[in-house]
């Protein structure tokens, strides 16, 4: 497979390394490291329909599988070795509910619900992959750094392909239950370290490099491979039109650098005729692209980003010891790894990054679920940017709008139950402190006696 490589993403530097090559930086500048391809040497495809003869095929694991089915997409190792466990058999949806709610026009906004995923959430798209390289180079240990849904995923495939055991390192307190459940019922050996995410993930990355440990934290290039397919199947849910806008939540900027290289590599390629423009969502309690391209201009800038304005931002933070906080756990992030890939995906895309409250996310995620999808809270950080993008006259109301639904509903049960309850005390106590006061799509259980009539009597009354 000398048709796939590893590549630096400085075009400055531009060093190469072999695709069993493990490492998670170039080695002669320290920048990230992308998985690239000699595409004259490879059978591409010659439209993205020859794609769909795959779907009658579905008794062939591979072809059944949302992300290897596009395997001529990311060929990194050969098919029959792609590690597959079903990931991908996900969802495009409208939803007239919620393009009403952020301002759209009727049939113009579609849901991507990642939820659907065997760990429920997007992140076994780039597992998949990761797992695929892992079996390359005959690893046998995997760890990461995870607010949850990572390590939900890596548990699991552990669990299901035996390939490998699992260290997962997770920040204190910050994990929702529903993901801290998964990781122990998969049986994955869960350290629990005094700090946050960020913590977390500078120490993982620490035990990797000396225990020799796989990382599949989204720095592995070989995860991004994997969640290029969501935006594959978007496509395909439109019959392979390229809509206006993809919008995305930003935690680690994993998911949107994949998405700009998807889009990209399919537009050197060919096989689509214009890009379409990304936004990157934020929470505002951990806002740091937000505040690095929307405030202080940094850009990818043909690959000379000035990531002296990226350190004085940090140094800032450590400055003030300010932590991410945020009710979207899922993205709690403030140094996200990818940074400087995203900056490059939002220049091929023409992007835009903005941020929203807590407010915002759970008023949104009331919306998606009330409009026949549910999601957890950061998921919501899609919609509600979108709601401020229309607002804002960015969006347009009959631009063609993909909102991505990263993690399924009942990863984070709490905050939607506490959302919903009527219940002012458990309301303040799980919320409040979150900077949330009001609930305006609020459906509380209503206490009834177990009384024939009454009970009849509470249905008259709320129907
Ligand atoms: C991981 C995750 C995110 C953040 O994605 P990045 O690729 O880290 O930006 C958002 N939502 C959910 C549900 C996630 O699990
Ligand atoms: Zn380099």
């Amino acid at each position: 497979m000398t048709s796939a490589f590893q590549q630096c993403i400085d075009p400055q530097c531009g060093a190469t390394y072999a695709i069993d090559d493990v490492r998670v930086a170039c080695q002669r500048c320290g920048n990230l490291l992308d998985v690239a391809y000699a595409w004259d040497k490879l059978p591409v495809p010659r439209s993205l329909t020859d794609f769909e003869p795959k779907w009658a095929r579905r008794n062939d694991p591979h072809c059944f599988s949302g992300v290897w089915r596009f395997h001529d997409l990311l060929p990194f190792a050969p098919l029959p070795q792609c590690v597959t466990i079903g990931e991908g058999q996900t969802l495009l949806l409208g939803s007239e509910g919620v393009a009403r709610y952020i301002g759209l026009t009727p049939g113009r906004l579609h849901l991507q619900y990642e939820g659907m995923n065997p760990s429920g959430s997007f992140k076994d798209n780039g597992m998949s992959a990761a797992f695929s390289h892992a079996r390359l180079v005959g690893a046998n240990r995997a760890a990461c750094a995870s607010t949850g849904n990572t390590s939900a995923s890596l548990a699991l495939y552990c669990s299901a392909t035996r390939l490998m055991r699992a260290v997962i390192f997770i920040g204190s307190g910050k994990i929702a239950y529903g993901k801290l459940s998964q990781a122990l019922d998969y049986g994955a050996l869960t350290l629990q370290i005094t700090g946050d995410f960020d913590d977390a993930m500078a120490r993982v990355q620490e035990v990797c490099r000396q225990e020799g440990i796989y990382l599949v934290n989204s720095l592995n290039p070989f995860r991004l491979e994997g969640q290029k397919t969501i935006m594959f199947r978007v496509l395909e849910g439109l019959g392979w039109q390229v809509p206006d806008w993809i919008v995305v939540p930003g935690g680690n900027l994993g998911n949107s650098s994949a998405f700009g290289k998807a889009f990209h590599e399919l537009y050197e390629l060919g096989l689509i005729d214009r890009m379409p423009r990304l936004a990157v969502i934020n929470a505002a309690g951990a806002n740091t692209l937000y505040q690095l391209v929307e405030k202080r201009g940094l850009r990818w800038n043909g690959g000379r980003p000035q990531m002296e304005i990226a350190r004085r931002w940090y140094d800032e933070m450590d400055a003030h010891n300010r932590r991410a906080s945020t009710i979207a756990s899922a993205i709690e992030i403030n140094r996200p790894v990818n940074l400087t890939k995203c900056l490059r995906a939002l220049e091929w895309c023409n992007g835009v990054v903005r941020e929203v409250t807590d407010q915002e996310m759970l008023d949104a995620k009331a919306q998606v679920g009330a409009n026949g999808l549910g999601c957890e809270p950061a998921s919501a950080a899609s919609v509600a940017g979108a709601k401020r993008l229309l607002d804002e006259g960015v969006i347009g109301p009959d631009d063609r709008v993909v909102c991505i639904l990263t993690g399924h509903q009942l990863k984070d049960p709490t905050a939607t139950v506490a959302y919903h309850s009527g219940d002012q005390a458990k309301f303040n106590e799980v919320l409040g402190s979150r900077g949330i006061h009001t609930a305006p799509f609020a459906n509380h259980a209503i206490p009834v006696p177990n009384d024939l009539d009454q009970i009849i009597n509470a249905i008259k009354t709320h129907h």
